[in-house]
Protein backbone atom coordinates (compact mmCIF):
# COMPACT_ATOMS: atom_id res chain seq x y z
CA UNK A 1 0.00 0.00 0.00
CA UNK A 2 1.48 3.32 -0.61
CA UNK A 3 1.17 5.80 2.06
CA UNK A 4 1.41 9.47 1.68
CA UNK A 5 2.57 11.96 3.95
CA UNK A 6 0.93 15.81 3.16
CA UNK A 7 0.48 17.40 6.61
CA UNK A 8 4.00 18.42 8.17
CA UNK A 9 5.43 19.63 11.81
CA UNK A 10 8.26 21.28 13.49
CA UNK A 11 11.71 18.86 14.43
CA UNK A 12 10.88 20.48 17.97
CA UNK A 13 7.37 19.90 18.77
CA UNK A 14 4.95 17.52 16.70
CA UNK A 15 1.70 18.43 18.35
CA UNK A 16 0.90 20.66 15.38
CA UNK A 17 0.87 19.07 12.14
CA UNK A 18 0.29 22.17 9.18
CA UNK A 19 -0.34 22.35 5.61
CA UNK A 20 2.36 21.87 3.07
CA UNK A 21 1.23 25.73 1.99
CA UNK A 22 1.81 26.47 5.40
CA UNK A 23 5.11 24.99 5.74
CA UNK A 24 6.53 26.24 2.70
CA UNK A 25 5.21 29.87 3.31
CA UNK A 26 6.51 29.99 6.15
CA UNK A 27 9.68 28.77 6.09
CA UNK A 28 11.39 28.18 9.62
CA UNK A 29 8.47 26.72 12.61
CA UNK A 30 7.92 29.24 15.46
CA UNK A 31 10.24 27.29 17.90
CA UNK A 32 12.91 27.49 15.62
CA UNK A 33 12.40 23.93 14.14
CA UNK A 34 11.83 22.98 10.84
CA UNK A 35 9.05 21.49 9.12
CA UNK A 36 9.16 17.55 8.28
CA UNK A 37 6.70 15.42 7.06
CA UNK A 38 4.76 14.20 9.87
CA UNK A 39 5.27 10.36 8.36
CA UNK A 40 7.74 9.43 5.29
CA UNK A 41 5.83 8.26 2.07
CA UNK A 42 6.28 4.53 0.80
CA UNK A 43 6.30 3.97 -2.76
CA UNK A 44 4.18 1.81 -5.07
CA UNK A 45 5.64 -2.22 -4.74
CA UNK A 46 6.13 -2.09 -7.76
CA UNK A 47 7.79 1.54 -8.78
CA UNK A 48 10.79 -0.62 -9.60
CA UNK A 49 9.41 -1.41 -13.27
CA UNK A 50 6.53 0.87 -13.25
CA UNK A 51 8.87 3.86 -12.79
CA UNK A 52 11.66 3.06 -15.06
CA UNK A 53 11.07 4.53 -18.42
CA UNK A 54 9.69 7.71 -16.37
CA UNK A 55 11.16 11.40 -17.61
CA UNK A 56 12.76 13.49 -14.87
CA UNK A 57 9.17 15.75 -15.18
CA UNK A 58 7.23 12.44 -14.71
CA UNK A 59 9.27 11.20 -11.97
CA UNK A 60 9.03 14.12 -9.87
CA UNK A 61 4.99 14.30 -10.52
CA UNK A 62 5.00 10.83 -8.41
CA UNK A 63 7.38 12.05 -6.17
CA UNK A 64 5.98 15.08 -5.36
CA UNK A 65 2.01 13.71 -5.08
CA UNK A 66 2.99 11.43 -2.72
CA UNK A 67 4.14 14.70 -0.54
CA UNK A 68 1.46 17.10 -1.62
CA UNK A 69 -1.85 16.94 -1.57
CA UNK A 70 -3.96 17.43 -4.21
CA UNK A 71 -6.76 19.43 -2.30
CA UNK A 72 -3.55 21.92 -1.79
CA UNK A 73 -2.16 21.50 -5.55
CA UNK A 74 -4.49 19.84 -7.72
CA UNK A 75 -2.83 17.59 -10.69
CA UNK A 76 -2.96 19.57 -13.78
CA UNK A 77 -1.70 22.39 -11.38
CA UNK A 78 0.96 20.34 -9.87
CA UNK A 79 2.25 19.18 -13.97
CA UNK A 80 2.05 22.72 -14.81
CA UNK A 81 4.27 24.15 -11.76
CA UNK A 82 6.73 20.98 -12.80
CA UNK A 83 6.95 21.73 -16.67
CA UNK A 84 7.77 25.54 -15.92
CA UNK A 85 10.20 24.84 -13.43
CA UNK A 86 12.02 22.52 -15.22
CA UNK A 87 11.77 24.57 -19.23
CA UNK A 88 14.87 26.71 -17.90
CA UNK A 89 17.20 23.54 -18.00
CA UNK A 90 19.51 23.47 -20.67
CA UNK A 91 19.75 19.22 -20.98
CA UNK A 92 16.67 17.15 -21.92
CA UNK A 93 17.37 14.65 -19.65
CA UNK A 94 17.19 17.87 -16.66
CA UNK A 95 20.19 16.11 -14.54
CA UNK A 96 21.56 13.60 -16.74
CA UNK A 97 24.00 10.57 -15.25
CA UNK A 98 27.08 10.58 -17.10
CA UNK A 99 29.88 7.82 -16.76
CA UNK A 100 33.57 9.57 -15.73
CA UNK A 101 35.49 5.61 -15.88
CA UNK A 102 33.30 2.41 -16.36
CA UNK A 103 36.46 0.41 -15.05
CA UNK A 104 35.69 1.52 -10.94
CA UNK A 105 31.79 2.39 -11.94
CA UNK A 106 31.85 5.55 -11.34
CA UNK A 107 29.15 8.41 -12.28
CA UNK A 108 28.45 11.55 -12.15
CA UNK A 109 25.47 13.10 -11.18
CA UNK A 110 25.35 16.56 -13.13
CA UNK A 111 22.88 18.79 -11.58
CA UNK A 112 24.54 21.97 -13.35
CA UNK A 113 22.46 22.66 -16.60
CA UNK A 114 19.79 25.11 -15.27
CA UNK A 115 19.94 28.82 -15.72
CA UNK A 116 22.78 29.21 -13.13
CA UNK A 117 24.87 26.74 -14.15
CA UNK A 118 24.12 25.12 -10.03
CA UNK A 119 22.57 22.40 -8.50
CA UNK A 120 20.53 25.42 -6.36
CA UNK A 121 18.36 25.83 -9.30
CA UNK A 122 16.96 22.47 -9.24
CA UNK A 123 14.65 23.34 -6.22
CA UNK A 124 15.00 27.04 -6.69
CA UNK A 125 13.04 27.36 -10.16
CA UNK A 126 10.44 24.90 -8.47
CA UNK A 127 10.49 26.75 -5.42
CA UNK A 128 9.40 30.47 -7.43
CA UNK A 129 6.94 29.12 -9.08
CA UNK A 130 5.14 27.19 -6.00
CA UNK A 131 5.31 30.74 -4.16
CA UNK A 132 3.76 32.58 -7.61
CA UNK A 133 1.21 29.88 -7.58
CA UNK A 134 0.17 30.19 -3.63
CA UNK A 135 0.54 34.05 -3.92
CA UNK A 136 -2.01 33.99 -7.16
CA UNK A 137 -4.75 31.71 -5.82
CA UNK A 138 -4.49 33.71 -2.56
CA UNK A 139 -4.90 37.14 -4.54
CA UNK A 140 -7.51 36.25 -6.53
CA UNK A 141 -10.36 38.53 -7.33
CA UNK A 142 -8.57 41.03 -5.37
CA UNK A 143 -8.42 44.41 -7.08
CA UNK A 144 -4.49 45.45 -7.98
CA UNK A 145 -4.84 48.19 -4.75
CA UNK A 146 -7.01 46.09 -2.77
CA UNK A 147 -4.78 45.90 0.41
CA UNK A 148 -5.55 42.43 1.51
CA UNK A 149 -3.51 41.65 -1.06
CA UNK A 150 -0.54 39.15 -0.19
CA UNK A 151 3.03 40.12 -1.19
CA UNK A 152 6.00 38.68 -0.07
CA UNK A 153 9.83 40.53 0.30
CA UNK A 154 12.33 37.96 -0.25
CA UNK A 155 15.78 39.26 1.79
CA UNK A 156 18.86 37.05 1.41
CA UNK A 157 22.56 37.60 1.78
CA UNK A 158 24.77 35.37 -0.42
CA UNK A 159 28.52 35.21 -1.36
CA UNK A 160 27.49 33.91 -4.41
CA UNK A 161 25.74 30.43 -5.75
CA UNK A 162 22.19 30.80 -3.70
CA UNK A 163 21.87 34.77 -4.55
CA UNK A 164 21.96 34.13 -8.41
CA UNK A 165 19.48 30.75 -8.34
CA UNK A 166 17.26 32.42 -6.27
CA UNK A 167 17.18 35.72 -8.84
CA UNK A 168 16.74 33.20 -11.16
CA UNK A 169 13.91 31.41 -9.76
CA UNK A 170 12.04 34.43 -8.64
CA UNK A 171 12.68 36.17 -11.28
CA UNK A 172 8.97 37.82 -13.08
CA UNK A 173 7.05 36.63 -10.42
CA UNK A 174 3.87 37.86 -9.38
CA UNK A 175 3.45 39.11 -5.61
CA UNK A 176 7.00 38.17 -4.76
CA UNK A 177 10.44 41.16 -4.81
CA UNK A 178 13.33 39.73 -4.04
CA UNK A 179 16.70 41.59 -2.42
CA UNK A 180 19.68 39.89 -2.38
CA UNK A 181 22.51 41.40 -0.50
CA UNK A 182 26.01 40.86 -1.28
CA UNK A 183 29.29 41.98 -0.25
CA UNK A 184 31.20 44.35 -2.58
CA UNK A 185 34.25 43.56 -5.03
CA UNK A 186 33.90 39.63 -2.77
CA UNK A 187 31.71 37.58 -4.98
CA UNK A 188 33.34 36.43 -8.08
CA UNK A 189 32.63 38.50 -11.09
CA UNK A 190 30.88 36.16 -13.05
CA UNK A 191 28.39 35.47 -10.12
CA UNK A 192 28.33 39.31 -9.44
CA UNK A 193 27.41 39.57 -13.31
CA UNK A 194 24.66 36.89 -13.47
CA UNK A 195 23.03 38.75 -10.62
CA UNK A 196 23.27 42.34 -11.69
CA UNK A 197 22.06 41.22 -15.20
CA UNK A 198 18.89 40.26 -14.23
CA UNK A 199 16.80 43.48 -14.70
CA UNK A 200 13.50 42.21 -14.00
CA UNK A 201 11.61 45.55 -12.05
CA UNK A 202 11.20 42.78 -8.60
CA UNK A 203 14.63 41.63 -8.74
CA UNK A 204 17.12 44.02 -6.59
CA UNK A 205 20.45 43.61 -5.91
CA UNK A 206 22.45 45.37 -3.12
CA UNK A 207 26.29 45.37 -3.01
CA UNK A 208 27.29 46.22 0.88
CA UNK A 209 30.55 47.78 1.96
CA UNK A 210 31.50 45.03 4.46
CA UNK A 211 31.71 41.01 4.90
CA UNK A 212 29.43 38.13 3.72
CA UNK A 213 28.78 38.31 7.48
CA UNK A 214 28.37 41.63 7.82
CA UNK A 215 25.05 40.89 5.02
CA UNK A 216 24.13 37.81 6.84
CA UNK A 217 23.73 39.55 10.12
CA UNK A 218 21.92 42.31 8.28
CA UNK A 219 19.35 39.52 6.93
CA UNK A 220 19.21 38.29 10.08
CA UNK A 221 18.25 41.62 11.63
CA UNK A 222 15.79 42.62 9.35
CA UNK A 223 13.80 38.75 9.76
CA UNK A 224 14.33 39.76 13.73
CA UNK A 225 12.79 43.48 13.22
CA UNK A 226 8.59 42.65 13.68
CA UNK A 227 6.94 45.71 12.45
CA UNK A 228 9.26 45.93 9.27
CA UNK A 229 8.55 41.92 8.79
CA UNK A 230 4.38 42.67 9.75
CA UNK A 231 4.03 45.11 7.15
CA UNK A 232 6.43 43.54 4.39
CA UNK A 233 6.09 40.26 4.89
CA UNK A 234 9.62 39.07 4.60
CA UNK A 235 10.67 35.96 3.20
CA UNK A 236 13.64 33.17 3.01
CA UNK A 237 14.41 30.98 0.34
CA UNK A 238 17.35 29.19 2.06
CA UNK A 239 17.53 25.56 2.50
CA UNK A 240 15.61 25.40 5.50
CA UNK A 241 12.48 25.62 3.07
CA UNK A 242 11.29 22.57 2.48
CA UNK A 243 10.43 22.32 -0.68
CA UNK A 244 13.99 23.02 -1.60
CA UNK A 245 14.63 19.40 -0.06
CA UNK A 246 11.02 17.76 -1.93
CA UNK A 247 12.09 18.77 -5.33
CA UNK A 248 15.70 17.47 -4.91
CA UNK A 249 14.43 13.85 -4.18
CA UNK A 250 13.83 13.39 -8.01
CA UNK A 251 17.27 13.39 -9.28
CA UNK A 252 18.37 10.50 -6.82
CA UNK A 253 15.13 8.29 -8.52
CA UNK A 254 16.39 9.60 -11.91
CA UNK A 255 19.69 8.96 -11.64
CA UNK A 256 19.19 5.44 -10.11
CA UNK A 257 17.21 4.55 -13.15
CA UNK A 258 19.44 6.64 -15.76
CA UNK A 259 21.68 4.07 -14.62
CA UNK A 260 19.79 1.11 -14.55
CA UNK A 261 18.76 1.17 -18.17
CA UNK A 262 22.66 0.98 -18.92
CA UNK A 263 23.81 -1.94 -17.04
CA UNK A 264 22.88 -5.30 -17.48
CA UNK A 265 20.10 -7.02 -15.25
CA UNK A 266 18.40 -3.18 -15.19
CA UNK A 267 16.82 -2.00 -11.71
CA UNK A 268 16.63 -5.30 -10.00
CA UNK A 269 20.79 -5.77 -10.89
CA UNK A 270 21.26 -2.71 -9.18
CA UNK A 271 19.42 -2.42 -6.06
CA UNK A 272 21.33 -2.19 -3.16
CA UNK A 273 24.82 -1.83 -4.85
CA UNK A 274 24.80 2.17 -5.46
CA UNK A 275 26.45 4.78 -3.92
CA UNK A 276 25.77 8.37 -3.86
CA UNK A 277 28.49 10.66 -2.72
CA UNK A 278 27.21 14.21 -1.59
CA UNK A 279 29.35 17.65 -1.64
CA UNK A 280 27.96 19.19 1.29
CA UNK A 281 27.85 22.16 2.77
CA UNK A 282 23.95 23.17 4.82
CA UNK A 283 23.41 19.13 4.05
CA UNK A 284 20.88 19.93 2.05
CA UNK A 285 21.19 17.98 -0.86
CA UNK A 286 21.95 14.93 0.76
CA UNK A 287 19.10 15.02 2.99
CA UNK A 288 17.16 14.57 -0.27
CA UNK A 289 19.12 11.48 -0.84
CA UNK A 290 17.96 9.67 2.73
CA UNK A 291 14.31 10.67 1.64
CA UNK A 292 14.84 9.09 -0.80
CA UNK A 293 16.54 6.28 0.35
CA UNK A 294 13.58 6.12 3.28
CA UNK A 295 11.25 6.03 1.03
CA UNK A 296 12.31 2.76 -0.96
CA UNK A 297 14.87 3.64 -3.45
CA UNK A 298 17.30 0.57 -2.79
CA UNK A 299 20.61 3.06 -2.09
CA UNK A 300 23.23 1.37 -0.15
CA UNK A 301 24.96 4.29 1.22
CA UNK A 302 24.89 7.99 1.77
CA UNK A 303 28.38 9.45 1.78
CA UNK A 304 28.97 13.25 3.21
CA UNK A 305 31.89 14.66 1.33
CA UNK A 306 32.74 17.74 3.17
CA UNK A 307 36.08 20.58 2.33
CA UNK A 308 38.20 21.35 5.86
CA UNK A 309 34.71 22.34 7.29
CA UNK A 310 34.20 18.98 8.07
CA UNK A 311 31.69 19.20 11.05
CA UNK A 312 29.81 16.35 9.76
CA UNK A 313 33.30 14.01 9.06
CA UNK A 314 34.20 14.65 12.94
CA UNK A 315 30.44 14.45 14.19
CA UNK A 316 30.29 10.96 11.98
CA UNK A 317 33.60 10.11 13.62
CA UNK A 318 32.96 10.98 17.08
CA UNK A 319 29.50 11.50 17.41
CA UNK A 320 29.57 14.94 18.95
CA UNK A 321 28.52 17.82 16.93
CA UNK A 322 31.41 20.99 17.40
CA UNK A 323 31.28 24.01 15.44
CA UNK A 324 35.36 23.63 16.91
CA UNK A 325 37.75 21.33 15.21
CA UNK A 326 39.88 21.38 19.17
CA UNK A 327 39.29 23.97 22.17
CA UNK A 328 42.50 25.71 20.51
CA UNK A 329 40.88 26.41 17.11
CA UNK A 330 38.21 27.95 18.58
CA UNK A 331 34.82 27.93 15.92
CA UNK A 332 35.87 29.18 12.28
CA UNK A 333 34.86 28.92 9.10
CA UNK A 334 37.68 28.03 6.77
CA UNK A 335 37.43 29.72 3.31
CA UNK A 336 38.36 26.86 0.82
CA UNK A 337 38.32 26.44 -3.08
CA UNK A 338 34.71 24.82 -2.47
CA UNK A 339 33.43 28.41 -1.21
CA UNK A 340 29.72 27.13 -0.93
CA UNK A 341 30.36 24.37 1.15
CA UNK A 342 31.96 26.77 3.70
CA UNK A 343 29.95 26.38 6.40
CA UNK A 344 30.37 26.41 10.57
CA UNK A 345 27.01 24.26 10.75
CA UNK A 346 24.72 22.60 8.79
CA UNK A 347 21.33 23.95 8.95
CA UNK A 348 19.56 21.07 7.36
CA UNK A 349 21.44 18.59 9.79
CA UNK A 350 18.37 18.85 12.32
CA UNK A 351 15.88 17.30 10.29
CA UNK A 352 18.23 13.84 9.77
CA UNK A 353 18.48 14.39 13.95
CA UNK A 354 14.90 13.78 14.25
CA UNK A 355 14.99 10.86 12.43
CA UNK A 356 17.77 9.56 14.33
CA UNK A 357 16.73 10.57 17.95
CA UNK A 358 13.21 8.82 17.02
CA UNK A 359 15.29 5.59 16.52
CA UNK A 360 15.98 6.20 20.44
CA UNK A 361 12.81 7.31 21.81
CA UNK A 362 9.05 5.89 22.50
CA UNK A 363 7.37 8.73 20.17
CA UNK A 364 7.23 11.98 17.98
CA UNK A 365 7.20 14.25 20.85
CA UNK A 366 10.64 12.82 22.70
CA UNK A 367 12.25 13.05 19.75
CA UNK A 368 11.39 16.72 19.26
CA UNK A 369 12.39 17.10 22.89
CA UNK A 370 15.56 15.67 22.22
CA UNK A 371 16.34 17.25 19.12
CA UNK A 372 15.67 20.56 21.05
CA UNK A 373 18.17 19.45 23.92
CA UNK A 374 20.67 19.02 21.34
CA UNK A 375 19.74 22.44 19.68
CA UNK A 376 19.74 24.32 23.08
CA UNK A 377 23.38 22.92 24.02
CA UNK A 378 24.73 23.73 20.36
CA UNK A 379 24.07 27.07 21.06
CA UNK A 380 24.52 27.39 24.78
CA UNK A 381 28.12 25.66 24.41
CA UNK A 382 28.85 25.45 20.69
CA UNK A 383 28.82 22.07 20.55
CA UNK A 384 26.40 18.60 21.83
CA UNK A 385 27.20 14.57 22.09
CA UNK A 386 24.77 12.07 20.98
CA UNK A 387 24.30 8.26 22.36
CA UNK A 388 26.10 5.32 21.37
CA UNK A 389 22.87 4.32 19.61
CA UNK A 390 22.09 7.65 18.10
CA UNK A 391 25.92 7.77 16.26
CA UNK A 392 25.66 3.88 15.62
CA UNK A 393 21.90 4.78 13.46
CA UNK A 394 24.04 7.85 11.85
CA UNK A 395 26.66 5.46 10.44
CA UNK A 396 24.47 2.86 9.48
CA UNK A 397 22.96 5.57 7.16
CA UNK A 398 25.54 7.68 6.29
CA UNK A 399 29.69 7.52 6.22
CA UNK A 400 32.11 10.72 5.25
CA UNK A 401 34.98 11.60 3.58
CA UNK A 402 37.00 14.87 3.79
CA UNK A 403 39.15 16.89 0.88
CA UNK A 404 41.51 19.23 1.17
CA UNK A 405 41.75 21.92 -0.63
CA UNK A 406 44.91 20.46 -2.24
CA UNK A 407 43.13 17.12 -2.76
CA UNK A 408 40.52 19.27 -4.14
CA UNK A 409 42.50 20.63 -7.09
CA UNK A 410 44.99 17.03 -7.30
CA UNK A 411 41.68 15.46 -8.31
CA UNK A 412 40.29 18.00 -10.34
CA UNK A 413 44.20 16.85 -12.46
CA UNK A 414 43.32 13.23 -11.90
CA UNK A 415 40.33 13.24 -13.43
CA UNK A 416 41.45 15.43 -16.15
CA UNK A 417 44.13 13.16 -17.36
CA UNK A 418 43.67 9.90 -16.22
CA UNK A 419 40.05 9.05 -14.95
CA UNK A 420 38.13 10.67 -17.49
CA UNK A 421 40.52 12.21 -19.86
CA UNK A 422 39.71 16.17 -20.85
CA UNK A 423 36.52 16.18 -18.39
CA UNK A 424 36.73 19.27 -16.01
CA UNK A 425 35.09 18.94 -12.42
CA UNK A 426 34.37 22.32 -10.45
CA UNK A 427 35.73 22.35 -6.82
CA UNK A 428 32.97 20.78 -5.10
CA UNK A 429 32.17 18.28 -7.54
CA UNK A 430 36.03 17.47 -6.81
CA UNK A 431 35.38 16.95 -3.37
CA UNK A 432 32.97 14.62 -4.50
CA UNK A 433 35.03 12.64 -6.47
CA UNK A 434 37.87 12.73 -3.97
CA UNK A 435 35.63 11.29 -1.49
CA UNK A 436 34.10 8.73 -4.35
CA UNK A 437 37.65 7.54 -4.83
CA UNK A 438 38.35 6.80 -1.74
CA UNK A 439 34.90 4.85 -1.05
CA UNK A 440 35.80 2.65 -4.06
CA UNK A 441 39.12 2.40 -2.70
CA UNK A 442 38.10 0.78 0.61
CA UNK A 443 35.31 -1.57 -1.06
CA UNK A 444 35.84 -5.13 -2.11
CA UNK A 445 32.37 -5.04 -4.09
CA UNK A 446 33.42 -5.16 -7.47
CA UNK A 447 29.60 -4.59 -8.95
CA UNK A 448 28.86 -1.40 -6.86
CA UNK A 449 28.17 1.82 -8.71
CA UNK A 450 29.28 4.92 -7.26
CA UNK A 451 27.88 7.85 -8.37
CA UNK A 452 29.06 11.64 -7.60
CA UNK A 453 26.73 14.66 -7.32
CA UNK A 454 28.15 17.00 -9.34
CA UNK A 455 26.54 20.77 -8.38
CA UNK A 456 28.68 23.28 -10.13
CA UNK A 457 29.81 24.19 -13.92
CA UNK A 458 33.63 24.52 -13.96
CA UNK A 459 33.26 28.20 -15.08
CA UNK A 460 31.79 29.29 -12.16
CA UNK A 461 34.66 28.80 -10.24
CA UNK A 462 37.53 29.75 -12.57
CA UNK A 463 40.31 30.11 -9.99
CA UNK A 464 40.00 26.29 -8.21
CA UNK A 465 40.16 24.95 -12.04
CA UNK A 466 42.54 26.71 -13.59
CA UNK A 467 45.02 26.56 -10.46
CA UNK A 468 44.39 22.36 -10.53
CA UNK A 469 44.81 22.80 -14.71
CA UNK A 470 47.44 25.21 -15.76
CA UNK A 471 49.90 24.08 -17.91
CA UNK A 472 47.90 21.12 -18.60
CA UNK A 473 48.66 20.14 -22.64
CA UNK A 474 46.15 21.76 -24.69
CA UNK A 475 43.83 23.04 -21.87
CA UNK A 476 42.09 26.16 -22.51
CA UNK A 477 39.86 27.52 -20.10
CA UNK A 478 37.97 30.32 -22.64
CA UNK A 479 37.70 27.37 -25.65
CA UNK A 480 37.20 24.31 -22.99
CA UNK A 481 35.33 25.82 -19.77
CA UNK A 482 33.29 29.30 -20.73
CA UNK A 483 30.21 28.46 -22.07
CA UNK A 484 29.21 31.44 -24.63
CA UNK A 485 26.49 32.65 -22.48
CA UNK A 486 29.37 33.82 -19.75
CA UNK A 487 31.57 35.49 -22.35
CA UNK A 488 28.58 37.78 -22.99
CA UNK A 489 27.80 38.59 -19.52
CA UNK A 490 30.11 40.99 -18.47
CA UNK A 491 28.91 43.06 -21.86
CA UNK A 492 24.79 43.10 -20.70
CA UNK A 493 23.00 45.84 -19.13
CA UNK A 494 23.09 45.76 -15.30
CA UNK A 495 21.50 47.37 -12.62
CA UNK A 496 22.57 47.27 -8.96
CA UNK A 497 22.14 49.17 -5.64
CA UNK A 498 24.67 50.29 -2.99
CA UNK A 499 24.61 50.38 0.77
CA UNK A 500 28.55 52.03 1.62
CA UNK A 501 27.89 50.62 5.11
CA UNK A 502 25.90 47.62 6.53
CA UNK A 503 23.88 49.32 8.50
CA UNK A 504 19.95 47.71 9.01
CA UNK A 505 18.25 51.15 8.90
CA UNK A 506 20.35 52.36 5.76
CA UNK A 507 18.69 48.85 4.06
CA UNK A 508 15.71 49.10 4.96
CA UNK A 509 15.54 52.63 3.83
CA UNK A 510 16.56 50.92 0.41
CA UNK A 511 13.95 48.11 0.58
CA UNK A 512 11.44 50.56 1.09
CA UNK A 513 12.29 52.88 -1.51
CA UNK A 514 12.68 50.01 -4.61
CA UNK A 515 8.93 48.67 -2.81
CA UNK A 516 7.11 52.06 -3.79
CA UNK A 517 9.04 52.24 -7.45
CA UNK A 518 8.04 48.76 -8.11
CA UNK A 519 4.13 49.48 -7.38
C1 LIG B 1 25.00 24.86 -2.04
C2 LIG B 1 26.07 24.09 -2.73
C3 LIG B 1 26.61 22.91 -2.18
C4 LIG B 1 26.19 22.38 -0.83
O1 LIG B 1 24.88 21.89 -0.78
P1 LIG B 1 24.12 21.71 0.62
O2 LIG B 1 22.73 21.38 0.28
O3 LIG B 1 24.25 23.05 1.31
O4 LIG B 1 24.82 20.64 1.36
C5 LIG B 1 27.58 22.23 -2.90
N1 LIG B 1 28.02 22.69 -4.08
C6 LIG B 1 27.55 23.83 -4.64
C7 LIG B 1 28.10 24.29 -5.92
C8 LIG B 1 26.55 24.56 -3.99
O5 LIG B 1 26.09 25.68 -4.54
Amino acid sequence: MVVASQQYFSTRSSDKAISFEEAIMTGLAPDGGLYIPTAIPTLPEDFLTKWANLSFQELAFEILSLYISRQEIPADNLKEIIEKSYSTFRSKDITPTTTLNKDINLHLLELFHGPTYAFKDVALQFVGNLFDFFLTRRNEGKAPTDPSRETITVVGATSGDTGSAAIYGLRNKKNVSVFILFPTGRVSPIQEAQMTSVLDPNIHTISVKGTFDDCQDLVKQVFGDKAFNDKYHVGAVNSINWARILAQITYYFHSFFTLARKIEGGAQALADKINYIVPTGNFGDILAGFYAKQMGLPINKLTVATNSNDILHRFLQSGVYSKSASAEAGPVVHATLSPAMDILVSSNFERYLWYAARTTTDSNEEAGQLVNQWMTDLKATGKFSVSEKVLATARLQFSSERASDEETTATIKKVYTEISPKYILDPHTSVAVFGALNVIEKTDAADHHHVALSTAHPAKFADAVDLALEGQEGYNFENDVLPQEFKELPGREKKNLFADKPDLELIKSIIVDELKKEN
